[in-house]
């Protein structure tokens, strides 16, 4: 009797090798094959955006290790080429089609894993089968995407969706050379960021020359144009299609593995699914949110990695928690980086989770140091503990690290005075004294604690446009250079000597450019018990770059009487 153990895996990239890796680590012995229906294993899915701007010139560069390296360095049998077509839980075997012959064959296991992964949303609207649309998924896809550009020397490609994906292969595209057109059927780019911190990037979009077309969506493909559901007609010498991926569930779902609510494979706290030899993990997996317990899918790597190690862990007996996901994402959109982690506003509400939030635009660094700039950064807490539940960061400097910070107090169940009292690094190349998180920690703290007031910088237009009392806060030159229409100036520096200015039979509403100073005059303007101060946070900053695109998509009059993006 042999005690050899045979792993077999679905799937050869994030989850698949990785759960190959792992079990090789952990049994020497074992015979362990993955199953790859595509002609490469290991490739960076993550990287393949950048190949159409040339930064990664050749594409056999994405494809990380071969199967003779997996074969050489870790005696793992990668079988590209070759397509599981059906799974046999009650013989533990599994049947492979060879994709280039036809032939099928069948493998015991005694342990199969699935990372099949999710495949991309190809919605039947007319044209979507012809040979200039694409979608993205491995190398063969972006190796096609590029030789159709080069081949027809292509000028204008249509970009539809703007999730990470969507926007990264804008971008790239655009440093290739071509004129791109986002199309998004919801009204913001990036659905992990509430609509202003979003609405950042739709402005830089826009400055970088790509045509931004929100709120609406694709109807027809014909062959050198898209229609859109609004009538709008948009030159198109190739279209990709980044309108989101669904798990991979057929081989699942004819095995009679239990598929979970959000359409994913349910697994148990070890990645177990209904059957106790069958593992899954990745992108085909239905995970749980960790902040709201509920059931969800999230195709990112950095999980389907986590994931694969746990469950090889546990194949090998070793005591594995899976504590679900939270859902940490970055990306680059030009000049800037947005990152998210965490609960966002919708999600929240959805959740029925009892929250407020702080959003502050302070410099990433030292405001003297010649690469400071703003950092716009919201953090979402509960009320009343206090506990941290999400964030974004959207800015020119190092958005991601502020998230990374918040990533990991969330995951460590942190509230705003751990996060008040993290000891960071600190030098004024890097950050400030008191680093945003820090800063927006002590901020959240003070609405916790009912210190004051604030409204959303999305309630400004309809405050405006209701009449209400609005104080800018910063100095007459200031608001010289702009100024919301009804806002009336009453600087920081001045408001002692003008309280008499100030009704006190309703709420007046204070601004200035980034919250600091209206803060100030809002808390001072509460002691001297004049009026019903409220802050607007975000100020003026955030009230410009949250106004700005829906000002220009639909011609509506600016409630301010110039921007002010600095
Ligand atoms: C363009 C792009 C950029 C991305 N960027 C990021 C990023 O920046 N950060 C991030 O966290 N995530 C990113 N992701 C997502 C990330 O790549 C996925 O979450 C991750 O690869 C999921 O791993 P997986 O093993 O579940 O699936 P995959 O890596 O997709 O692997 C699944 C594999 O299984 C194979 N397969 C499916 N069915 C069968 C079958 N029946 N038989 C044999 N083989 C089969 C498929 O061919 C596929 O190669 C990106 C994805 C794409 C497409």
């Amino acid at each position: 009797m042999t005690t050899t153990k045979r792993h077999l895996i679905i799937g050869g990239v994030a989850g698949g090798a990785s759960t190959a890796a792992r079990l090789r680590r952990l049994d020497e012995q074992a015979e362990i094959i993955m199953f790859e229906r595509g002609p490469h294993v290991s490739f960076s899915n993550c990287c393949l955006p950048w190949h159409l701007s040339g930064t990664i010139a050749d594409a056999d560069t994405l494809v990380l290790m071969s199967p003779e390296q997996f074969w050489a360095q870790y005696r793992i049998t990668a079988r590209t080429g070759h397509e599981v077509i059906a799974i046999s839980p009650a013989e533990k075997t599994i049947t492979v089609k060879d994709v280039a012959t036809g032939e099928a064959t069948t493998e015991a296991y005694d342990t199969l894993t699935l990372s099949p992964g999710a495949a991309a949303i190809r919605p039947q609207i007319p044209g979507i089968d012809t040979n200039h649309v694409f979608t993205i998924r491995n190398v063969v896809d972006i190796d096609a995407l590029q030789r159709h550009l080069v081949a027809k020397d292509a000028k204008e490609v249509v970009v539809v969706g703007a999730g990470f994906v969507g926007l990264e292969v804008a971008e790239n595209l655009v440093h290739g050379g071509r004129k791109v057109t986002i199309i998004e059927a919801l009204p913001q780019v990036l659905s992990p960021l509430d609509p202003e911190l979003a609405a950042i990037l739709h402005k830089e979009l826009v400055d970088q020359g790509v045509d931004l077309h929100l709120g609406d969506s694709l109807v027809e493909i014909r062959n050198d144009e898209v229609e859109l559901a609004s009538g709008t007609v948009v030159k198109a010498e190739a279209v990709v299609m980044s309108v989101g991926v669904r798990p991979e569930t057929a081989l699942a779902k004819a095995a009679g593995l239990e598929i979970g609510t959000t359409g994913g494979i349910k697994v148990d706290e070890n990645f177990r699914t209904s059957d106790p030899y069958i593992y899954a993990v990745g992108d085909a997996i239905e995970v749980t949110h960790r902040l709201t317990g509920k059931p969800s899918l999230l195709a990112m790597a950095g999980p389907a990695q986590r994931q694969a190690r746990t469950a090889a862990d546990h194949i090998y007996g070793r005591p594995t928690r899976n504590r679900g996901v939270i859902g940490s994402s970055v990306v680059q959109v030009f000049d800037y980086t947005a990152a998210s982690t965490g609960l966002n506003e919708k999600q929240a509400k959805e959740a029925g989770v009892d929250y407020d939030f702080v959003y502050v635009i302070p410099g990433d660094s030292v405001g003297i140091m010649p690469d400071s700039k703003p950092l716009f950064f919201k953090l979402l807490f509960e009320k009343p503990t206090g506990r941290v539940l999400g964030a974004q960061a959207v800015g020119k400097g190092a958005a991601d690290k502020r998230i990374d910070i918040i990533a990991t107090l969330i995951t460590m169940n942190g509230t705003l005075e751990d996060l008040a009292d993290t000891e960071l690094a600190y030098s004024p190349l890097y950050s400030t004294a008191k680093d945003v998180v820090i800063h927006a920690a002590l901020v959240g703290q003070n609405i916790l604690n009912g210190e004051f007031e604030q409204v959303p910088v999305t309630k400004v237009r309809e405050l405006v446009e209701s009449g209400a009392f609005i104080i800018d806060a910063r100095e007459p030159d200031e608001y010289a250079a702009g100024h919301i229409r009804t806002a009336v100036n009453i600087p920081l520096s001045q408001f002692r000597d003008r309280l008499s200015e100030i009704p006190t039979d309703r709420p007046v509403y204070v601004h200035c450019r980034s919250s600091q100073r209206s803060y100030n005059q809002v808390r001072a303007l509460g002691q001297l018990g004049v009026g019903n101060a409220v802050n607007i946070s975000g100020s003026y900053l955030g009230i410009c770059m949250e106004q700005w695109f829906e000002d220009q998509a639909s011609n509506r009059e600016p409630i301010v009487t110039e921007y002010n993006f600095a």
